[in-house]
C-alpha cells in the first residue's frame, strides 16, 4: 500500500459521506485529529543504561464526550497509526452511542523485550508523559495489542500519585481489585460474538454447519475462538504470530488455549506438545489461514492484512473484523463485488470500549456490577446497535462498514451541529 495508513481510513469517511447530509463544517472537522502528542520516554533498564522510547496520544475528537480509546505497545507503532486508530475510536463509539469521542495511544517497541520492571517503568514513564493530556472528563485510556490490565493499573496509579488523589476512572481495563470491572478482559471477544449470533441467523447460518477461522489468538480472537466453539460452530484453523493450525474437522479449542499458554505459541503445542495426538492437523501460515476456504472468517491480529495483493484468494462468504483495520479500502470494494459480507471493526470490536464506557460509569459512581449484568447490558447495546445497522443497510443497499460509518455520522453530526454557530451565519 503506498499512501498512510490514515488516508487509507479516511476513505470509508468519504464513501458514507454520499448518504448523509452533513454540513461542510462537520466533514471539514472529521477529516483532522484534534491534537496529537508524540513524547519522549525515558527509562532506565535493568543494566543501568538508559533508553529513550517514542510514545505517542491522539485525541481525534471529543464532541460527544471525553476522548477514549486504548494504548498500543508495539514495534510498527507510529504517529500515522495512532492518528488512524483514534479515527476508528470515534466512530466506535458514535455506533454504539456511548458518550465518548475518540482517541488512541501507544508506544513503538517490542514488549517482549522488556523486563516486567522496565516495562512499568515504561508505562509510569508514559503516563508522566502525557498526564496533563488526560483524564476522567478529558481522555480515558484503556488496553490494545500487548498491553493488559496490570499495565492499565500501573497507569492509573501513576496519574494518581501526580494528581494526588484517587481518579480510578482515569484508566480503564485495570485489574478488578482496584476499580476494573468485571467482563473487561473478554468484552472484546463477547461483543463480537454477539454481533455474529445476531446477523448469521439472517443468512439462515446454524452454528453445526458453519467453518470458522482465527488469525490472531490474543486476548480477543482466542476467547471469541472459544465461545463459538461452545456454541456449536466448527473452528477449523487458528493463528497466532508465529503461524498456525488447520483441522478439517474442527479443533479443540480449549485444550489448545491451555497447551498455548503454558508454551507460548501455537505452532509450538503442535509440533512438539502432546496436543499432536489429539486431532490430525496441518501446520499454515498467517497468508495461508486468510485463503482458507471457510465460511467465516475472524481477522483479530493487526492493520492491512487483507490488501489488493491477496483479497482475490478469499474464499470465506463472511469476514467479522475483530481486528482494527484488518481489510483496506482498495480490498474493501473487491470484496464487496464478489459478495462476500464483511462486518466491520467500529461494530464488531466495540465491545471492548463499551465495557470501558461500563467500567467508567461504576468508577464514577462507586458502585459495582455482577458479571451477569455487564453482560446483559453488552449483549442488549451490540445486538440493539447490529439491528439498527443492519436495517440501515437494507435502506440505503449499502455494505454494512458504509451503513456503520453512515450510521456514526448522524450521531456525529447531529453533536457537532449542536454546538455549532453554523446556522446563525448562514441563516443570518
Ligand atoms: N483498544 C480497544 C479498542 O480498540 C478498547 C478501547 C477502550 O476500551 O477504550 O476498541
Amino acid at each position: 500500500m503506498s499512501d498512510s495508513l490514515f488516508a487509507d481510513a479516511s476513505r470509508r469517511l468519504e464513501r458514507a459521506l454520499k448518504y448523509v447530509s452533513l454540513s461542510e463544517d462537520t466533514i471539514e472537522r472529521l477529516k483532522y485529529p484534534k491534537s496529537s502528542l508524540i513524547v519522549s520516554i525515558p527509562v532506565r533498564m535493568d543494566d543501568g543504561s538508559l533508553r529513550i522510547f517514542q510514545g505517542y496520544r491522539v485525541r481525534y475528537d471529543d464532541t460527544r464526550g471525553p476522548t477514549k480509546g486504548g494504548v498500543r505497545y508495539h514495534p510498527k507503532v507510529s504517529l500515522d497509526e495512532v492518528q488512524s486508530l483514534a479515527f476508528w475510536m470515534t466512530f466506535k463509539c458514535a455506533v454504539l452511542n456511548l458518550p465518548f469521542g475518540g482517541a488512541k495511544g501507544g508506544i513503538t517497541l517490542n514488549p517482549k523485550e522488556l523486563s516486567k520492571l522496565e516495562l512499568e517503568r515504561l508505562s509510569r514513564g508514559y503516563v508522566d508523559a502525557i498526564a496533563d493530556f488526560i483524564g476522567p472528563d478529558v481522555d480515558i485510556p484503556a488496553p490494545d495489542v500487548y498491553t493488559n490490565p496490570m499495565i492499565m493499573g500501573w497507569m492509573m496509579d501513576q496519574y494518581n500519585i501526580i494528581k494526588r488523589q484517587l481518579s480510578p476512572a482515569v484508566v480503564t481495563g485495570k485489574p478488578v481489585t482496584i476499580g476494573g470491572s468485571l467482563g473487561r478482559e473478554t468484552a472484546t471477544a463477547t461483543g463480537a460474538f454477539f454481533v455474529i449470533q445476531t446477523l448469521l441467523p439472517k443468512f439462515k447460518r446454524i452454528p453445526s454447519e458453519t467453518t470458522v477461522a482465527v488469525q490472531g489468538f490474543g486476548n480477543a480472537g482466542a476467547e471469541l475462538a472459544e465461545l463459538l466453539w461452545k456454541a456449536g460452530y466448527k473452528v477449523v484453523a487458528v493463528s497466532d504470530s508465529q503461524g498456525g493450525i488447520y483441522a478439517k474437522q474442527g479443533l479443540d479449542i480449549p485444550s489448545i488455549r491451555r497447551f498455548k499458554d503454558a508454551n507460548k505459541g501455537i505452532k509450538a503445542i503442535y509440533c512438539e506438545g502432546s496436543v499432536c495426538n489429539i486431532v490430525e492437523h496441518e501446520i499454515l501460515t498467517n497468508e495461508q489461514l486468510l485463503e482458507l476456504d471457510v465460511d467465516v472468517l475472524i481477522p483479530a491480529a493487526l492493520e492491512n492484512q487483507i490488501t489488493e495483493a491477496n483479497v482475490n484468494d478469499v474464499k470465506a462468504k463472511f469476514i467479522f473484523e475483530v481486528a482494527n483495520g484488518p481489510i483496506d479500502s482498495a480490498a474493501d470494494l473487491i470484496l464487496e463485488a464478489r459478495g462476500i459480507q464483511v462486518i466491520p471493526d467500529i461494530l464488531v470490536n466495540a465491545g471492548g470500549v463499551t465495557v470501558s464506557y461500563f467500567e467508567w460509569v461504576q468508577n464514577r459512581c462507586g458502585l459495582y456490577w455482577t458479571l451477569g449484568e455487564v453482560n446483559q447490558r453488552l449483549q442488549h447495546k451490540m445486538v440493539e446497535e447490529t439491528e439498527a445497522i443492519w436495517k440501515k443497510s437494507e435502506e440505503l443497499s449499502v455494505c454494512m462498514r458504509t451503513a456503520a460509518y453512515v450510521y456514526g455520522l448522524h450521531r456525529l453530526g447531529a453533536a457537532m451541529n449542536a454546538k455549532g454557530t453554523r446556522d446563525y451565519y448562514v441563516n443570518g
